[in-house]
């Protein structure tokens, strides 16, 4: 990543805050055409450029005016973290975590997932999240605001060139780091049409992009009609509404079991493509034959895959992942009723890097929320 800005309180606006959309507008208030809003695009995010100085292909008056008007502020990384040889899961790759800070100081987490086939970056959409699950992390610091979409693109630039480093290049994007992503669509939506231009440096297909929600019905309506081809997650962990309203609460008693079922049948026929239903079996909690029967009864209502992840113990949350056993059992009860079932051991427990344990407090990466 090139520098970033580090100065004292800036004066000027962040021309990165414009989505495309407005940067044709302050194109337009310059009176430049509109094709000089996709120049400005491509140097700020094809090539992450610092500087409009730097702008060979815009001309020395516009560039001038630009640098009285904008600043070019992005997030950078202030620390990171891996997982030490011998941590990783068996037959897995490492996992690195990356504290990012962004240009107002908020600090958000972002992690690279190595594997054998995969470089999968897990992004963060929002500092904190409103949403408050029992079992996460995120949840307990609170809500602090939304990213803006260069502020996700960012992440994923240095992920990129993390992978790089690493000889590598990313092959997926997650959208399951810090926040709910449903309740910042708008920003999600811009950065992926950032992450998959065409012919920009960093693109990668739709269909590489999962997003992932604990069940926001209004926004998987919108996934549904928007045209992508991104893959769609739900983190469900239970189908038992009354145990869901205890682990999700917000989300859970906003859209209830029914209302998500219809919705994710609507996002099948519209779309032609399965969701993945996310479930973390907790002993003693979710992870009962009842609770494996009724998972499958919901399952068959619609088109979808079942993930089965480890839960990654939070210092002070009290749960503790189902043991292999009763999983093993759980998992026979879905086959059993004919559903595709995986079972996924989760990556970067060892740095608090998985699955619910991104949350951060001021200091380097490696924080715990307690
Ligand atoms: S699980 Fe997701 S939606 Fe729930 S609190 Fe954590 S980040 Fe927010």
């Amino acid at each position: 990543m090139t520098e970033a800005h580090t100065g004292n309180t800036p004066s000027l606006n962040n021309i990165k805050e414009l989505p495309r959309q407005e940067l044709e507008a302050a194109m337009a208030s310059f009176g430049e055409p509109r094709f000089r809003a996709a120049q400005l695009h491509r140097w700020l995010y094809s090539q992450q450029e610092q500087s409009f100085g730097s702008m060979s292909s815009i001309s020395s008056e516009l560039r001038r005016k630009l640098s009285e008007a904008y600043e070019i502020r992005s997030a950078e990384v202030v620390g990171n973290e891996s997982e030490a040889p011998g941590e990783a899961p068996s037959a897995q790759g490492t996992t690195e975590k990356y504290l990012m800070r962004l240009p107002d100081g908020e600090l958000v987490e972002s992690v690279l997932i190595h594997s054998a086939e995969r470089m999968t970056a897990c992004v963060s959409s929002q500092a904190g999240c409103p949403l408050q699950c029992q079992f996460c992390a995120t949840g307990h610091m609170g809500f602090k605001r939304n990213l803006h979409s260069f502020e996700i693109t960012d992440q994923a630039y240095a992920l990129q060139a993390a992978a790089e480093q690493a000889g590598r290049r990313l092959t997926n994007i997650v959208f399951m780091g810090m926040g709910e992503p449903l309740l910042n669509l708008d920003n999600v939506f811009e950065a992926i049409s950032t992450l998959t231009a065409p012919d920009y440096r960093f693109t990668l297909s739709e269909k590489r992009i999962t997003i992932s929600t604990v069940g926001l019905v209004p926004g998987i309506e919108r996934i549904a009609s928007s045209g992508l081809k991104t893959k769609l997650a739900i983190s469900l962990h239970t189908a038992d509404q009354q145990l869901r309203e205890r682990m999700m609460p917000a989300a859970a008693r906003q859209y209830p079991l029914d209302r998500l079922a219809a919705a994710i049948t609507a996002y099948n026929s519209r779309t032609g493509q399965p969701v993945t239903l996310v479930c973390m079996l907790l002993e003693g909690v979710n992870d009962s034959p009842e609770e494996a029967r009724r998972l499958g009864r919901f399952a068959k209502r619609f088109l979808c895959r079942i993930n089965l992840i480890d839960y990654n113990p939070i210092v002070n949350f009290g749960f503790r992942s189902a043991h292999s056993a009763t999983r093993d059992a759980f998992v026979r009860h879905l086959l059993d009723a004919g559903l595709h079932v995986t079972v996924r051991k989760s990556q970067g427990a060892a740095i608090n890097a998985a699955c619910g344990q991104l949350a951060t407090r001021t200091g380097p990466c490696g924080n715990e929320a307690q």
